[in-house]
């Protein structure tokens, strides 16, 4: 079967392309098998050596991939540059951490000569060995592909396994662009392998005699992929979605505040994992808020993602996303919201474009503050103090990111101790770090990228006892 694909902002064709059936990757997976003791062998500093040429080869051809970007997504060039420039410096970090991250470890003796002397007979020595996985699945989402796809490729990559990586069906060029960068880097072409196709070429990946599968995508591909990976004792990640909130206590510059969650909520076209999805704002200074925001999301610029000055972008899942949005915004105005901007499609020629909107008087009946969006919409509720605030937090089932402004941090990092959420913002949002672990609770998910605990997740210990 051939899988067409539509650039969504002009929805012309951008290419066709040969899905992989069971058969096809059956093949991949025993070639990936076979090779996988081989690359192991290479070594760290070898491998090292091949994922820097990867890293500087993203670098000379960045225009190449973000315009390959742009156009299978509709995320602006200026967005789809920063992705890349971005996934530099987590290149840069896991070039940094992995060597000394994946180094055996001698824990016992501390310190062999003492232990010599002081020992009748010989020491025993305790080590701890990082070795690879083995052969893993990295099934892939379209919203940010090159920086979900290297936070799982590039550090199980670097340990030692072999990664047959799905890319979203709605980036696949992006994903190609990626195996062409890695291959002529010189991972040789059993060890990284495309499996190219939709959900059900995912799930007849996961159904291989795989050692781990690294998901990111929705909650209800988790839950599929996380029934079906049961069956085998493997390891299995999960990034899934969120409903991010952001509260604004009365002690913050309203405007500033406003200026930056509005990016929080609208970069990316609201596409983002951790994209702000709802705001607590304090009483004291709501109406403020409220009016800087509108100001500061009027002043975002929609349409052509090829021009350099675009903010919003098309809704990559073109109809059935804007039909969605549709649905959450009509619903949060049965409920009682108001629209103080945006609400309706944006005059383009083609592609669906949802103005970036904003709905004030929001409250928790609304699907709107309850069920992740993933689109340029917003609801914003007033709240009378920081109890509120933290209790609305927490209703939901997700448990990805939250964020506090306040300008005093123990007042902000109280409320955020009792808030059920992976990571903790104060005074900025929507942001990622490669220092950092990245995690879910709850319904975004379980296991981790980032950080050097995601170099030391893609391998598992084996523990030596030597005399
Ligand atoms: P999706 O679940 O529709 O698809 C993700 C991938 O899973 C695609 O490659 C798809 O082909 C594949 N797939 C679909 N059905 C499958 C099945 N039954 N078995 C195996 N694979 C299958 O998600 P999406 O629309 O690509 O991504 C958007 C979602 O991803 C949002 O919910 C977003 O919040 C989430 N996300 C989370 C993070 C994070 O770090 N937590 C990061 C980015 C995106």
């Amino acid at each position: 079967m051939n899988i067409e694909l539509f650039n969504p902002a002009t929805e012309k064709k951008i290419g066709e392309l040969a899905a992989d059936d069971k058969d096809s990757i059956a093949k991949k997976y025993a070639a990936a098998r076979a090779a996988q003791p081989a690359w192991h062998r290479l070594g760290v500093p070898a491998r090292l050596g091949i994922i820097k040429k990867f890293r500087d080869r993203i670098e000379k051809d960045l225009e190449e991939a973000a315009l390959t970007l742009t156009r299978d997504v509709g995320k602006p060039i200026a967005q789809s540059r920063n992705e890349l420039n971005g996934l530099l410096v987590r290149l840069d970090f896991f070039l940094a951490e992995t060597e000394k991250t994946l180094a055996t470890e001698i824990v016992y003796p501390v310190d062999r000569n003492v232990e010599a002397q002081n020992s009748a007979s010989l020491p025993l020595i305790e080590e701890i060995e990082h070795e690879p996985l083995g052969v893993i699945a990295n099934i892939s989402a379209w919203n940010y592909p090159w920086f979900v796809g290297s936070n799982v490729y590039v550090p199980a990559l670097l340990a030692g396994n072999a990664v047959l990586y799905k890319p979203s069906e709605l980036a696949l060029n992006s994903g190609l662009l990626m195996a062409r960068y890695l291959h002529e880097s010189g991972v040789p072409a059993e060890i990284f392998s495309v499996i190219c196709g939709k959900g059900d070429v995912g799930a007849a990946l996961v159904e291989q005699p795989i050692d781990g599968v690294f998901f990111t995508g929705s909650v209800a591909t988790g839950h599929k992929i996380a029934e079906s990976a049961a069956k085998k004792f493997i390891k299995v990640q999960l990034e899934l979605g969120g409903k991010d909130p952001a509260y604004i206590t009365d002690d913050v510059d309203a405007k500033a505040a406003a200026e930056a969650t509005a990016d929080g909520a609208m970069y990316n076209t609201g596409q983002s994992c951790c994209s702000v999805e709802r705001i607590y704002v304090h009483e004291k200074i709501y109406n403020d808020f409220v009016l800087h925001f509108k100001a500061t999301v009027a002043a975002f610029k929609i349409g052509n993602p090829e021009a350099n000055d675009t903010y919003i972008g098309a809704l990559t899942r073109g109809k059935a996303a804007f039909d969605f949005l549709q649905g959450q915004i009509a619903d949060a105005v049965k409920h009682g919201g108001r629209i103080v901007h945006g609400g309706g499609r944006a005059q383009t020629e083609t592609g669906y474009f949802l103005e970036p909107t904003v709905i004030e008087n929001a409250n928790h009946s609304m699907a709107l503050m309850r069920e992740e969006s993933f689109g340029p919409v917003i609801g914003i509720m007033k709240v009378k103090d920081d109890a509120e605030a933290q209790k609305l937090m927490n209703d939901t089932a997700y448990g990805l990111t939250a964020a506090v402004y306040c300008r005093d941090t123990a007042r902000a990092k109280n409320i955020l101790h009792g808030v059920n959420a992976g990571s903790a913002y104060i005074n900025c949002c929507d942001r990622v770090s490669p220092r950092l672990p990245w995690s879910g609770r709850g319904a975004s998910g379980v296991g981790l990228t980032l950080s050097t605990y995601g170099i030391e997740t893609f391998t598992r210990p084996k523990a030596w006892h030597i005399k």
